[in-house]
């Protein structure tokens, strides 16, 4: 390993704690309902630049990796099976503050207590399907953004 790969690593690295930084998926009900395109709009049209992105499909396993902080939690199988039941777009987002600027942006996770004008008082259709992930904390970000892409699919 050269001298340079080395630096480049750690240059990376660096680069990846930085905290302005955050994770998204388009969930299975709005990619459904046509409503990527207006989401996306939206995440751009607050500032945020997007610097990774892929439309894929969870299997049932991967989407309970994915949640597996949930596992315990009563509605644990209707989230694995929601998740897994059609594509999904995936995204790292940047912009100043990104985690929690972005959970402002999507409103609360059920839309009926969600403000006007949040994603997901827009999209989601219910606490379960609720058209839209958001990093809770840096940590989660690093970790969720690892999950779908490689160094190579982030720019
Ligand atoms: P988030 O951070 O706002 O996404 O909310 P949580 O981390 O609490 O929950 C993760 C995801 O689990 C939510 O976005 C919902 O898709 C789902 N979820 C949360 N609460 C419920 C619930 O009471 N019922 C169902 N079916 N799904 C839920």
């Amino acid at each position: 390993m050269g001298l340079g790969f080395c630096w480049a690593t750690f240059a990376f690295q660096k680069h990846e704690n930085m905290t302005n930084k955050t994770f998204t998926m388009i969930k299975p009900d709005a990619f459904a309902a046509g409503n990527t395109g207006s989401i996306l709009k939206h995440i751009e049209a607050a500032g945020f630049k997007i610097v990774a992105m892929k439309l894929t499909k969870l299997s049932a396993e991967k989407a309970g990796e994915f949640y597996a902080v949930h596992k315990e939690r009563p509605f644990y199988g209707e989230l694995v099976e929601f998740m897994s039941s059609g594509p999904i777009v995936a995204a790292i987002l940047e912009k100043e503050n990104a985690v929690a600027a972005f959970r402002t942006l999507i409103g609360a996770t059920n839309p009926a207590n969600a403000d006007e004008g949040t994603i997901r008082k827009l999209y989601a259709k219910s606490v379960g399907e609720n058209a839209i992930h958001g990093s809770d904390s840096d940590e989660n970000a690093a970790i969720e953004g690892s999950f779908f892409f490689s160094a190579f699919e982030k720019i």
